[in-house]
């Protein structure tokens, strides 16, 4: 099947040529040492088999945010060396002074790191000049930096238009699920979204209702949908400013036939610290100095029920104060029966969010699911049907 964006697969021969490869090296550092080097890792498919290909490889990242402004706490010759190591190849740290003859000596198979995108104002404001200036160290652009592509960029998105564009490996593979999940999925579809607040995820509630079967609505934002309907949700975390645009959200999932699911049983505790006296309460039985923490068991199960009749799953937000134990029961276990059900093989489950991750991970099971994506900000935007632009530059 032809896919709407290049691939490497699209590139021919490229020995001996250089290529611009857009990568998220952005890891969390500390006293010098990577601390998360999921990242690092996810380049490997794409500047391994280049460098294979016989290719210059030029990778182009950014790293911090040092405003257009050289700054050597942000450079990327720091990321070098334990690039390098998961690489298990040499890596060179080319820096922008001098970069043309750096990259002139440059051998086939050889893999380099330029130095931080982002030490140029012209980028971030994706300025025709730094464009010109990237371009001129490549014959190939590759973005594989799914994460980076909500924004028009010079290195995200003004590249694709001036040099060859294609998709890395890794890009391509967030692509392909993100397609199954939402673009072109396989029906009945369900949605989880939690998380804390409703005012976050408006955008990803409407986009949702209508393209989806069963919304499943949990965490802190769930209250608000509750006292929308009525319910007393005590001291819980709850915007009522925004009830009338719950209702209204519910409004428009009925006219779209869309079930929603709010949870009809939770857990509540007057202390929110870890292991404090908890009550499960059906949600009318909420006292004025409670607050709900988490999906109760028996809408947990019935939620697990929606799931084996779904051939697909988008999932973004706990259903919990998963944190804080004991409040992480309902997403741990919709999470387990999500992943069983994958492994089985009769859903296709694609989850994102930087929480959403670490509550998957903190199940065991986040490797059990279709894809994980560790995106943040460029997830959230497809979940709210927004063309990421580092993407739409690569359609063909
Ligand atoms: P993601 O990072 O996956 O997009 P969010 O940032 O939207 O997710 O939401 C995660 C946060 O929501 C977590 O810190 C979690 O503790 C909080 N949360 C979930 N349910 C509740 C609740 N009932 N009350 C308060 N906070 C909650
Ligand atoms: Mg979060």
């Amino acid at each position: 099947m032809t896919k709407p964006f290049k691939t490497l697969d699209d590139m021919g021969d490229v020995a001996g040529k250089r290529v611009l490869v857009r990568e998220d090296l952005n890891v969390p550092m500390a006293d010098g040492q990577v601390t998360d080097d999921t990242r690092l890792r996810a380049t490997l498919a794409t500047v391994t088999e280049l460098a294979d290909r016989g290719a210059k490889v030029l990778v182009l990242a950014h790293f911090g945010r040092p405003k257009g402004q050289r700054n050597a706490d942000m450079s990327l010759a720091m990321v070098t060396k334990p690039y390098a190591q998961v690489l298990g190849r040499p890596v060179r740290f080319v820096d922008w002074d001098g970069a043309a003859d750096a990259v002139a000596q440059m051998q086939p198979g050889d893999i380099a790191v330029l130095e931080n995108t982002r030490f140029f104002a012209g980028e971030e404001k994706n300025d025709p000049q730094t464009v010109a200036m990237f371009a001129e160290l490549g014959d190939f652009y590759v973005n594989d930096a799914f994460s980076a592509a909500h924004r028009a960029h010079a290195s995200t998105e003004g590249l694709a238009k001036v040099l060859p564009a294609f998709a890395g490996r890794a890009m391509e593979a967030e692509l392909d699920a993100l397609e199954r999940a939402l673009g072109n999925p396989q029906h009945p579809v369900a949605a989880v979204v939690g998380g804390a607040k409703v005012s976050t995820k408006l955008d990803v509630l409407k986009h949702l209702v209508g393209r989806v079967d069963h919304l499943i609505i949990g965490g802190g934002m769930a209250n608000t949908f509750l006292a929308a309907r009525g319910v007393n949700v005590g001291k819980s975390l709850c915007e009522h400013d925004l009830t009338g645009t719950a209702e209204a959200i519910l409004d428009a999932a009925d006219a779209a036939n869309c079930t929603v699911h709010l949870p009809y049983d939770v857990v509540v505790a007057t202390e929110f610290k870890p292991n404090p006296p908890t009550r499960t309460v059906n949600v009318h039985e909420v006292a004025a100095d409670e607050m709900i923490l988490d999906v109760g068991p028996n809408a947990v199960e019935a939620l697990g029920d929606v799931l084996k009749n779904c051939r697909t799953l988008v999932w973004n937000g706990p259903l919990g104060a998963f944190e804080t134990p004991p409040f992480d029961v309902a997403t741990v276990s919709l999470a387990r029966t999500a992943a069983a059900l994958t492994q089985e093989g009769t859903l296709v489950s694609v989850a994102g969010g930087g929480d959403t991750v670490a509550a998957l991970n903190q199940a065991g099971v986040a490797d059990d699911f279709t894809f994980v994506s560790t995106a943040g900000g460029a997830f959230l935007e497809w979940m709210e049907g927004k063309e990421l632009p580092g993407v739409a530059a690569l359609s063909r």
